[in-house]
């Protein structure tokens, strides 16, 4: 490690050992170094983050909770899980943190093992117009178990009506309502989902998987005082490991940590607590505050940009991380012009726009975040030309003159390797 936090040791047992796999890694820390990483789910953890998952934490099982484990040796994992626990407790002011969810959809699975039983109604966003999978989706074990029914946003606004959920949830009476997305580039109002799941007794969910940085950073509403339960993964822009956790009331605690173990899942991923309870460590501080603002300004700026080279962003712009950009208009589908932008080294996902015309493995849009690039240190400024590289290569790839992407590709190339990313090699 030198002063700056980035890791030197190039892999040197793992490249005696497994030479393919070494070479594959590296490639990835060059890829990840030398592209820009727009999409929105994804960040950079920081070195501390990423040597917190690289330690012999992994090798202990520890089934159970802290104080309650069925195996012995636990000396230093319970400190670890409490250490994080309250943390996030004292990150997000909530009562109780399970941090022991492998994954965004097991957290979410954990709830409805918690809330519902097979065959109970759920109400959750529709996947194209911005929900997840988790959120009662048809291909999705919660879909295939629960009965899922949908809302969506609005044709004219791009954003979700909550006079329409009420009366969906009124009609259709869910027993567990969950709110947030994937592809929501809007504020989540949840204070008015909160009176909905009131009126209709139903146990509330916020998924703020997407948000989570946002929330502890300061630059998005807090949902903890109106719904029954957050879930979230802690490696979008919360900037931690991949995992994730259930917060809740103290009432529902015990629902929760016994719906996630013996549950749904045997022992928890130790090291990724470690390294969760580090990335909140660092979301608690100010500098981290800073980011958050900077997230959503370089979005804003990013959108407006964006919309001002004639690009259709659905509702209009973004209050948080997230673009959602429908190519109708452009006259190029997403997934076409997502693949020209890798070509250039701008790395985005093709998505469902919502009222989606075509087919979701082969949608209108494409999705676009600031995350990863506002841990590289990129600022309003850059979004300028962040921009207008978006602009040439959807062009680009409309009229096919590939020579124009590879064009761009030295641009990026070029501006990135002014902008080392955290935790990687130099
Ligand atoms: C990413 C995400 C998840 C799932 O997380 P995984 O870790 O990919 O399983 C769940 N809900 C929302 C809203 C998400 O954005």
């Amino acid at each position: 490690m030198d002063i700056h936090g980035q890791v030197t040791n190039c892999h040197l047992e793992l490249g005696r050992t497994d030479p393919e796999i070494a070479s594959l890694v590296r490639a990835e820390e060059l890829l990840q170094q030398d592209t820009l990483r727009l999409i929105p789910s994804e960040n950079y953890v920081s070195a501390a983050v990423l040597e917190a998952t690289g330690t012999v934490l992994t090798n202990k099982y520890s089934e159970g909770y802290p104080g309650r484990r069925y195996y012995e040796g636990q000396q230093n994992i319970d400190p670890i899980e409490i250490i994080a626990r309250e943390r996030a407790q004292a990150l997000f002011g909530v009562d109780h943190a399970n941090v022991q969810p492998y994954s965004g959809s097991p957290a979410n699975l954990a709830v409805y093992l918690a809330f519902a039983r097979p065959g109970d109604t759920v109400l959750g966003m529709s996947l194209p117009m911005g929900g997840h999978l988790t959120h009662g989706w048809g291909v999705s074990a919660t879909g295939t178990w629960f009965r899922g029914v949908r809302y969506g946003v609005r044709a004219d606004t791009g954003r979700t009506d909550l006079d329409e959920v009420r009366e969906l949830a009124l009609r259709e009476r869910p027993k567990m309502i969950f709110c947030g997305g994937t592809a929501v580039p809007r504020t989540v109002d949840f204070a008015g989902f909160g009176a909905i799941a009131r009126e209709v007794g139903a146990i509330l969910v916020a998924d703020v998987s997407h948000i989570a940085g946002l929330i502890a950073g300061g630059v998005h509403p807090s949902p903890v005082e109106h719904v029954d339960v957050v879930s979230t993964t802690t490696h979008k822009t919360l900037r931690g490991p991949r995992g994730a956790m259930l917060m809740c009331a103290r009432e529902h605690a015990k629902a929760i940590d016994k719906a996630v173990f013996p549950g749904l899942q045997g022992g928890p991923h130790n090291h990724t607590t470690a390294a969760i309870a580090v990335a909140l460590r660092e979301a608690a501080g100010e500098d981290f505050r800073v980011y958050a603002r900077q997230v959503v300004a370089n979005a804003k700026r990013l959108g407006e940009e964006l919309a001002a080279r004639d690009f259709d962003l659905v509702s209009g712009g973004t209050d948080n991380h997230l673009l959602l950009v429908d190519l109708t208009r452009r006259g190029v589908p997403g997934k076409i012009a997502a693949k020209a932008l890798d070509r250039a080294g701008i790395v985005v996902n093709h998505n469902t726009v919502p009222f989606e015309t075509r087919s979701p493995f082969d949608p209108s849009g494409i999705r676009i975040g600031t995350p990863a690039l506002t841990s590289r240190g990129l600022t309003q400024e850059h979004m300028v030309c962040v921009a207008r590289w978006i602009d040439r290569v959807v062009t680009a790839a409309a009229t096919g003159a590939e020579d124009r992407v590879a064009a761009v590709r030295q641009e990026v190339r070029e501006l990135m390797s002014g902008f080392p990313a955290p935790g990687l090699p130099v």
